[in-house]
């Protein structure tokens, strides 16, 4: 049942992090505008199970009107409103303040900020948690998100125990495939034969962006909603008539590349690398479900 729509508020950040699973950047294209929300928000309420609303990018904060305008009318339909943000601007508690206070009088009721070295190094004191800690004062629920290097252990599964795996730290998607996988311990393809992390059957969130991709994970689109009403997509997704989606549930990743007629290479870090490359390098035969182009860094 869905309960959750995550805009993808806008693709443009002020970070290019080496493990962004959407290939953000200065330069990455793709920004709402305020009708936009608002129809989408229309749609949501349609939907009659959404309870959350998130806004998220790239970088929300770079919109910042925009951002204001779109918590205040999520808020006003009675959705619950959260962000997920590097919080760039808390250079101090009096400045985050700024940012913050009037999001809270809108009616956000939740705060993620993205605290790791990949958006600030080893700095001690970060505006991410200059932004925790004024958020927690200003009685928002809030948490940092702390995305670690990828770790080498031991696998400690019945099968192939004892074997190195890569356990915890960045999905390999998007920009993490590029520069963060080399020399890491790969598994045989054919034992990445489920999702780990989306509920494809039956999506408890999406994620929406400005061209009206809805996407299941990112990348995966099961319809346009400037084409077709967010409602009604929602209403119709049939999970296993999907071309990505159906073989994902049947069979992972491993699925997914037979279907697609790849000859996959022996290992992959985990199931998300095998999924990404096969979906990157499929991507002219599913155009429509594989979208947008930019994730898969095409554009
Ligand atoms: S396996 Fe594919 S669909 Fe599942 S979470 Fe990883 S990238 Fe997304």
């Amino acid at each position: 049942m869905l309960n959750g729509i995550h805009f993808l508020l806008t693709y443009t950040c002020n970070f290019e992090c080496d493990h962004c699973f959407l290939y953000c950047s200065p330069w990455s294209k793709g920004t709402f505008t305020i009708s936009q929300v608002t129809r989408v928000l229309d749609e949501a309420r349609k939907i009659g199970t959404v309870e959350w609303i998130f806004f998220e990018g790239g970088e929300p904060f770079l919109f910042y009107p925009l951002l204001l305008e779109s918590v205040r009318r999520a808020a006003e339909r009675g959705f619950k409103v959260g962000i997920v943000t590097n919080a760039y601007g808390a250079i101090s508690e009096e400045d985050a303040e700024l940012w913050l206070k009037p999001l809270a009088e809108a009616g956000l009721s939740y705060l993620a900020v993205s605290n790791d070295q990949y958006h600030y190094g080893e700095a001690s004191e970060t505006p991410a948690m200059i932004a925790h800690r004024t958020a927690q004062r200003l009685g928002l629920d809030t948490e940092p998100i702390c995305i670690e290097a990828p770790e080498v252990i031991q696998n400690s599964n019945d099968v192939d125990k004892g074997q190195p795996v890569v356990g915890g730290g960045p999905m390999f998607r998007g920009r993490a495939v590029e520069k963060l996988a080399d020399g890491l311990p790969l598994r045989p393809w054919q034992d990445l034969h489920e999702c780990p992390y989306e509920e494809l059957e039956s999506p408890s969130r999406v994620h929406v962006d400005a061209f009206g991709h809805v996407q299941v994970c990112q990348g995966i689109s099961i319809g346009n909603m400037w084409d077709v009403p967010l409602s009604k997509i929602i209403t119709d997704y049939q999970p296993e008539a999907h071309p990505v989606c159906g073989p994902l549930i049947r069979g992972g990743p491993a699925e997914l590349s037979r279907a697609c007629g790849r000859t996959p290479a022996p290992g992959y870090i985990d199931e998300c690398h095998l999924c990404f490359l096969t979906r990157k390098a499929a991507i002219e035969q599913y155009p429509q479900a594989l979208a947008p182009r930019q994730v898969y860094g095409l554009e």
